[in-house]
């Protein structure tokens, strides 16, 4: 009995290891091509929900796959689906989108792409949040996944996505049906490559990953007049510096310190002259949280002392402030904890527990979020490659503030180890969560 056991364990470590290595051949065989790609995408960017060309190049890849490809999904979105078998459905996203940044990384592919922002101003456009290692990384999957069918079964829902920057590319795939005309997902991954973790290793983070972000703009109405006359005018400018300081209590006094938030005027506008008092003052403020009940305090909040500071300056009722919350607006992105406990354990185990840290969660926003809160019964995680050359990390000592961050136009990742990790760990997720019965 007990040899039988220890043979079979002995054959069950064998065929996995087996499986293992041949997913190692077979994404370094892939390299080239997911690497040409790479470079093809940094070349050429496109702005958010005006994605073309690279959807159009991953969809015709995955189709020659074996994968039910349907295109312009949520605009520009690309559904590849493959039905391998009885088993659960997981949904694997990748986001395409690129920035308004003018690219500064000297890379020898570097961007030099103009685009048009909404308003229809142009800009220089630049992959500077690496969703171009998303892609690819997109495509490394769908070719083990096809390659290897043997080794799972259940059912694959391929999600490239656009607009992720505007955090509106999510909600468009899921208007346009993405749960309704494909299979359902019980499981979503995703993974974004990290400008604090050196390349190669893989964070992972349980719980609250990344926050709710609304920006609020508070116009501060005033009745204007001469500067030397200010018994004759209610003086916008001062009532606004109010409410700017009493916003600082809302953090500070009323949320408790163990929900993390932000509560930042990042813009304030007033004024023309030295001796006009102004009639409004515009102010533009990022309010940041995880919990639903903290975004509520936070908010109410606002608009509680917007109100009561500008009744404490004695503005008539025909002059309040008006408070504005701008959509679209991002919610918090949860990682369920037994999915992220579980992949944690499954990436520890498979590359060593060297390459596999707790990842810190952030005040940064991703849309990715929608699919888990569209239906909450699900489980979801987006997990991080670090993306910085071990010789940069090592000459910061670690110090990420000494490096450059996501959004930066010097931004440049080490792409071929955050698309072969990258790769590698989405296909052993997939692998795990429809294991073969
Ligand atoms: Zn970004
Ligand atoms: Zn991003």
């Amino acid at each position: 009995m007990k040899i039988s056991i220890a043979a079979g364990l002995a054959a069950m470590t064998l065929s996995s290891m087996t499986s293992a290595a041949t997913l190692a051949e077979g994404i370094k065989a892939d390299m080239p091509q997911l690497m040409a790609l790479y470079r093809d995408l940094h070349a050429n960017p496109e702005l958010s929900m005006q994605e073309v060309r690279t959807p159009a190049k991953l969809a015709a890849e995955v189709r020659k796959l074996g994968f039910q490809v349907t295109e312009h999904v949520g605009k520009t979105g690309v559904v590849a689906v493959m039905k391998n078998g009885p088993g659960p459905v997981l949904l694997i996203r990748a986001d395409m989108d690129a920035l308004p940044v003018k690219e500064e990384t000297g890379l020898p592919f570097a961007s030099k792409v103009m685009g048009k922002l909404p308003d229809g101003t142009a800009t220089p456009v630049m992959h500077a949040c690496g969703h171009d290692t998303h892609v690819a990384t997109w495509l490394g999957t769908a070719r083990r996944l096809a390659a290897m069918k043997d080794q799972w079964s259940g059912t694959v829902v391929m999600v490239l996505q656009p607009g992720e920057e505007l955090v509106m590319g999510a909600q468009a795939m899921l208007d346009d049906g993405l749960f309704t005309r494909f299979p359902k997902p019980d499981y979503l991954i995703a993974f974004h490559d990290a400008a604090t973790l050196p390349a190669g290793v893989i964070g992972v983070t349980p719980g609250y990953v990344l926050a709710n972000v609304d920006t609020v703009n508070v116009v501060v109405k005033g009745v204007g007049g001469h500067g030397a006359y200010p018994q004759n005018t209610k003086d916008p400018i001062v009532l606004a510096s109010r409410i700017v300081t009493s916003l600082q209590t809302l953090v500070s006094r009323e949320n408790t310190p163990f929900n993390p938030a932000v509560v930042t005027v990042g813009s304030f506008h007033a004024g023309t002259k030295s001796n006009i008092i102004p009639d409004q003052a515009k102010l533009a403020l990022t309010v940041r949280s995880y919990a639903p009940e903290t975004r509520k305090l936070l908010l109410d909040g606002i608009r509680r002392i917007v109100r009561g500071e500008a009744i404490a300056a004695g503005m008539p009722d025909d002059r309040m402030p008006t408070v504005e919350i701008e959509q679209p607006s991002a919610d918090a992105t949860y990682n369920t904890p037994e999915l992220s406990a579980r992949l944690t354990k499954l990436f520890g185990a498979h590359f060593g527990a060297d390459r596999v840290v707790e990842g810190q969660p952030v005040m940064a926003a991703e849309d990715f979020s929608r699919y888990w809160l569209a239906d909450k019964t699900k489980q979801s995680t987006i997990f991080w490659v670090g993306g910085v050359p071990k010789a940069k990390w090592d000459a910061a000592n670690g110090d990420t503030t000494k490096l450059p961050a996501l959004h930066s136009p010097l931004w440049a990742p080490e792409a071929e180890t955050v698309i072969s990790t990258a790769t590698e760990a989405m296909t052993v997720a997939a692998f795990d969560i429809l294991k073969k019965g």
